[in-house]
């Protein structure tokens, strides 16, 4: 998968909305150190998380299965913008065949697992597809055969507050394995300054 971030809020932004109760703009250090304190100790260790809310993160997000996908979008406190797969399918007509073990070529279009039973099983679905989409089929129908481990992307937006639930619950050892990997390279995608937000939340 690849995530990368396109949009993020400054953090004087934030210690902004947060000096606003106490109108101490002037104790401000735009975003630096003295901010940095502000922010951590209001929005985590006091838990005036709403403060948080201010900043907002975008990232585009690609190659990460449908099944994955899925997860993602449990995360009310998100927006999502998906590749459609009633437009795109017919990306897959012109495919040559997908041959079992053909894993190099399938990787294009599926979240391989590495089980070889389930990857085959995975590919021979995709064939299936491929062969259904050869006729005057409309994508609308074709799209209810398609796997869980069909690629996707889209783009994501979350604020602090959200991206800190998000990370805290799927980067555990409990989730997912694809959407742990997916916490961990959004949590990298990150601005350095910001991360002191989020490392309390990331299981290592
Ligand atoms: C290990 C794991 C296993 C899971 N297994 C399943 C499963 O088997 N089946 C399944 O359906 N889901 C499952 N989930 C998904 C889970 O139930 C959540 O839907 C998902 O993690 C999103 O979390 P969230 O609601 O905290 O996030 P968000 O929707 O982003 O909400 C963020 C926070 O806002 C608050 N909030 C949001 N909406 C409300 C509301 N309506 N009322 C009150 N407070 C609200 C809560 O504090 C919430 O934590 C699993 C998640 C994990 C991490």
């Amino acid at each position: 998968m690849q995530v990368s971030l396109m949009h993020h809020t400054e953090l004087k932004i934030c210690s902004h909305a947060i000096r606003t109760c106490w109108q101490s703009f002037e104790k401000g250090d735009e975003g630096g150190d003295v901010d940095k304190e502000l922010i951590y100790r209001v929005g985590n260790k006091f838990k005036h998380a709403s403060t948080l809310e201010h900043l907002n993160y975008t990232f585009y997000i690609q190659g990460i299965s449908r099944a994955c996908l899925q997860e993602l979008a449990r995360h009310r406190h998100a927006s999502l913008s998906v590749k459609s797969t009633r437009y795109t399918l017919k990306e897959l007509r012109n495919e040559k065949e997908f041959a079992p073990f053909d894993f190099k070529r399938a990787e294009k279009y599926l979240v391989l697992c590495k089980n070889e039973e389930v990857d085959n099983a995975s590919i021979a679905a995709l064939e299936r597809l491929r062969l259904i989409l050869q006729g005057t089929i409309s994508l609308d129908l074709a799209k209810y055969c398609l796997v869980e481990s069909y690629k996707t992307e889209l783009t994501w937006t979350a604020n602090a507050r959200s991206l800190q639930n998000f990370l805290e619950l799927r980067s555990s050892k409990s989730a997912l394995w694809e959407i742990q990997n997916l916490a961990h390279a959004i949590f990298e995608a990150l601005p350095k300054e910001h991360r002191f937000l989020f490392e309390d939340f990331v299981n290592k």
